[in-house]
């Protein structure tokens, strides 16, 4: 259960009903739109903008004020030198502001001095008293309204407006409740009558955040109050709607510090607005609409800095069926976890309402509640600052049950924050929770507490701080307010990684636009240099990559916390990097790969990597057969439907394939293999392919893939590469190249005398029985008319037993190789979320 819509105090009084048909418009800038002089300008224009002739605008302090207020207040109470200096500062600041608006010797640069003394009169006393003292805290603390609403209004003056400027402490009172400060509306509604009967000006500046109490002591309504402020205004010069204007395009989709991809919201309905400012979207403040919402009046947030955006309208609900269900996230960050558990609380009536009366009691306000049905354990979110004293109050309600041991325990733990998933569309839709929970699994979150309203408009999860920015990422693309982002690192780009490289980048425009996933290449590297950034690695990696290769560092910089899914994709032919696969799996990092080292390597470590990839992270290695050829997908597709896999045999090695199928013995069979290397037919060491251990690494993946458990070592390999080169380096290899020739010329003319052709085979039979090697196939078999490079692999399956299933095309080259690897990463990118 979660803490549903704020409810609505009875409508306040029409004061002003005498003016209705020329009702006002009321306004409120928050302290971003009064930064500086400039800033005041803008507003006064954005005021002068406003087609009615009644305006009422309510003001904060200018931006950073109130936290420079009580800083100060702090600093004097504690005794800390240097808080006159920053005294100084925040008057020459307001005094300059002034000046450069209103003249060095407008009036009221004398009445800010005058109250900058008087402010300096209570710090000292505060320094001496050298203890917090509420009331002049609270005092302290609003004066930055005070000083920014005479500027304004004096500015209005200035510029031939009727305006009159509106000390909120005169005329609103308020009580401080367990909510936050409650209006008296009746003292609150006479006190602005009177106000007003003395003030007829069209234009009303109003002092934002501050009031008096009943007691007729200043104070203020709690940070961001002015928006409060506002709304209370509003409600008593009975204005006919309300705008908020701030910094941003109206109440985006997510907090844009957290989201950067956030987007403003065209309307929101009260309830939506109300619980996404309850769960943290600062740009609202909570309690603003209980007055508006009372009255029905339309508010709107807008943009000071760009008023010809429309902003966010908030009324009453509309319906619109074709958006997500989900309008906006949020997250409330210093929050903890407190957890009652215990046998002795099952079928006990009555134990919630203890543990909660206990808090309530103790003064703890309550964020979100959930209780697992079973009834043993209940479990609550409360603020950080509150848990202490949280979990203090339930040991002391429940100290019988745990001397008895009824209760198990009572414990706290800080550091969570509760997301919260907020829309009116949500009500009666399945899936969303399902939605949201599966963005989070995805990218590991753990989720630590659940609850769903009753109104069904917000599901809040309570989620550890640390991961809070990569859920709400997550989420916030779950529902397509984002495009769905991958953070890519790319090792060993080579032929077949460059060939991929320029794809992306290619790509890369369509898919945002058309699919909305953002593939960001972050890093690159290649044994000896790589390249960390952002987005753009595609294009621009290799003008700025750096010296030196730290695969760790490369990890982690593209397993960044902010980017909800990491992607590492390995074009290295290296056995060290495929090493280190089962560790990012298990970190939750999808690994994409042409590299048959994993596949093929010690089976042990293969196993670790399949199971490291059986939670979470994807494994994909399509590629690592037949380049871009469907070959282990079709495989896949066999076994998982249940048919059974007699036996497979191919042509696995486009390299060997396109040797063969050129070789008739006109040209030395060295210089087609020199040729095969420039064109990137073959590995980097062309003995992979020649010694046909390529090929065998192909037949062991397809042969796990089978569920058989062969190792490299089990394949009868027939080595092309005569026992003299084995052990000599790679370029020596390639110089030594011709002393293949005259054994490979002697077999191909015996071959061709008996009207055969020779191809190099991959064979595995039901009995698990792995070999390549040189075949000699009559000249109608379907091995013997393949074109270039092309691959063929014959599956016979209990299905396909008479008639072979067959996978053939191009088997090799970068550009095929790559665009199989790339299919794999728009899996992994399905895999999470994207819409392909
Ligand atoms: P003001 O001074 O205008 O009252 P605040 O600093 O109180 O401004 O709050 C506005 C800020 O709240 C924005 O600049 C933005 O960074 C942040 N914010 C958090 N969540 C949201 C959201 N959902 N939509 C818009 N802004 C948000
Ligand atoms: N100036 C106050 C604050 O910073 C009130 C407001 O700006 O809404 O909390
Ligand atoms: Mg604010």
């Amino acid at each position: 259960m979660s803490r549903s819509a704020l409810a609505a105090p009875a409508a306040p009084p029409f004061v002003d009903a005498a003016f209705a048909d020329d009702a006002f418009a009321a306004h409120k800038f928050g302290g971003s739109s009064l930064a500086d002089a400039s800033c005041f300008r803008r507003v006064a224009a954005i005021v002068d903008a406003q087609a009615g002739p009644r305006q009422l605008i309510v003001v904060s302090a200018m931006r950073g004020t109130t936290d420079a207020l009580i800083a100060l207040a702090d600093d004097a109470i504690a005794a800390r030198e240097g808080w006159r200096n920053d005294l100084t500062r925040l008057r020459q600041r307001h005094v300059a502001t002034a000046q450069e608006l209103l003249g060095e010797n407008a009036p009221a640069i004398g009445w800010l001095d005058a109250e900058f003394a008087r402010l300096a009169h209570l710090l000292d006393a505060l320094a001496v008293l050298g203890t917090p003292n509420r009331e002049a805290i609270d005092a302290i603390q609003g004066l930055g309204e005070v000083w920014s609403s005479r500027i304004l209004a004096d500015l209005f003056v200035s510029q031939g407006r009727a305006c009159a400027r509106l000390d909120a402490r005169e005329v609103l009172r308020i009580g401080h409740g367990e909510l936050g400060a409650v209006v008296d509306w009746d003292a609150s509604a006479a006190n602005y009558a009177a106000w007003r009967a003395q003030h007829a000006q069209p234009w009303l500046v109003v002092t934002g955040f501050v009031a008096r109490t009943r007691e007729d002591r200043d104070t203020v309504l709690g940070r961001n109050g002015s928006d409060y402020s506002a709304a209370i205004f509003a409600a008593l010069a009975n204005a006919s709607e309300l705008t908020l204007w701030g910094d941003t395009d109206g109440v985006l989709s997510a907090d844009p510090r957290l989201v950067p991809d956030a987007i403003p919201l065209a309307d929101l309905s009260y309830d939506e607005a109300c619980e996404l400012a309850y769960f943290g979207a600062k740009v609202i403040h909570p309690q603003t609409l209980t007055p508006v919402i009372a009255r029905g009046l339309p508010v709107r947030i807008r943009n000071t800095f760009r008023p010809e955006h429309a902003g966010t309208a908030i009324g009453q609900p509309g319906v619109d069926a074709t958006r997500s269900p989900v309008k906006g996230l949020s997250a409330v960050q210093g929050l903890a976890v407190l957890t009652l558990e215990g046998a002795g609380m099952i079928g006990v009536p009555g134990t919630a309402e203890r543990a909660f009366g206990a808090l309530h009691a103790a003064g703890v306000s309550v964020v979100m509640i959930s209780q697992g049905s079973s009834e043993h354990s209940i479990c609550c979110i409360v603020r950080e600052a509150d848990a202490a004293r949280a979990e203090h109050a339930v040991r002391r309600a429940f100290v019988a049950e745990l001397a008895r041991g009824e209760i198990a325990s009572v414990g706290v733990a800080a550091g969570i924050s509760v997301l919260a998933a907020v829309g009116d569309g949500m009500a009666g839709q399945p899936g969303v929770a399902a939605r949201l929970f599966g963005a989070l699994a995805r990218c590991g979150v753990n989720i630590r507490a659940i609850a769903q309203g009753a109104s069904e408009r917000n599901i809040s999860i309570a989620v550890d701080s640390a991961d809070v920015a990569r859920a709400l990422r997550a989420a916030h693309a779950a529902f397509w307010l984002s495009p769905q982002t991958l953070s890519v690192g790319l090792v060993g780009p080579g032929k077949v990684g460059a060939a991929l490289l320029a794809q992306i980048e290619a790509a890369r425009p369509r898919l945002l636009r058309e699919h909305q996933l953002d593939l960001r290449v972050r890093a690159v590297a290649t044994s000896r240099r790589q390249w960390l950034g952002e987005a753009d690695g595609a294009a621009a990696w290799s003008q700025s990559a750096s010296d030196g290769t730290d695969l760790d560092a490369l990890v982690e910089h593209v397993h960044a916390e902010h980017l909800p899914h990491a992607v590492l994709i390995d074009c290295s032919a290296n056995d060290a990097v495929a090493a280190r696969y089962a560790d990012w799996l298990a970190a939750g990092i999808h690994v994409v790969t042409p590299n048959k080292h994993a596949g093929a390597g010690p089976r042990e470590r293969w196993q670790r990597i399949r199971d490291a990839s059986a939670n979470g992270a994807r494994f994909r290695y399509e590629a690592t057969v037949g380049a871009g050829l469907p070959v282990i997908s079709t495989l896949r597709d066999l076994l998982d439907t249940g048919d059974e896999l007699l036996a497979v045999e191919g042509i696995l090695s486009g390299t060997l394939a396109w040797l063969f199928n050129r070789y008739d013995g006109s040209v030395p069979f060295s210089a087609l293999v020199h040729e095969a290397h420039a064109l990137g037919y073959t590995e980097p060491d062309p003995r992979d392919d020649l010694s046909g251990t390529d090929v065998a690494r192909k037949l062991v993946i397809l042969a796990r893939e089978a569920g058989t458990g062969l190792e490299l070592g089990d394949v009868a390999v027939e080595s092309l590469v005569p026992p003299s080169l084995r052990d000599s380096s790679a370029e020596d290899f390639m110089r030594r190249l011709s002393e293949f020739d005259a054994a490979i010329a002697e077999r191909h003319a015996r071959t061709h005398a008996d009207g055969c052709v020779l191809r190099y085979v991959a064979r595995l039979d039901r009995d698990g029985h792995a070999s390549v090697g040189l075949a000699e196939l009559p000249r109608d078999h379907a091995f013997a008319h393949l074109r270039l490079t092309d691959n063929i692999v014959q599956f016979t399956t209990r299905r396909y037993r008479d008639n072979p299933l067959v996978v053939q095309g191009p088997g090799a080259g970068p550009e095929v190789t790559a665009a199989g690897v790339f299919a794999d990463l728009l899996r992994v990118a399905a895999s999470v979320g994207a819409r392909l």
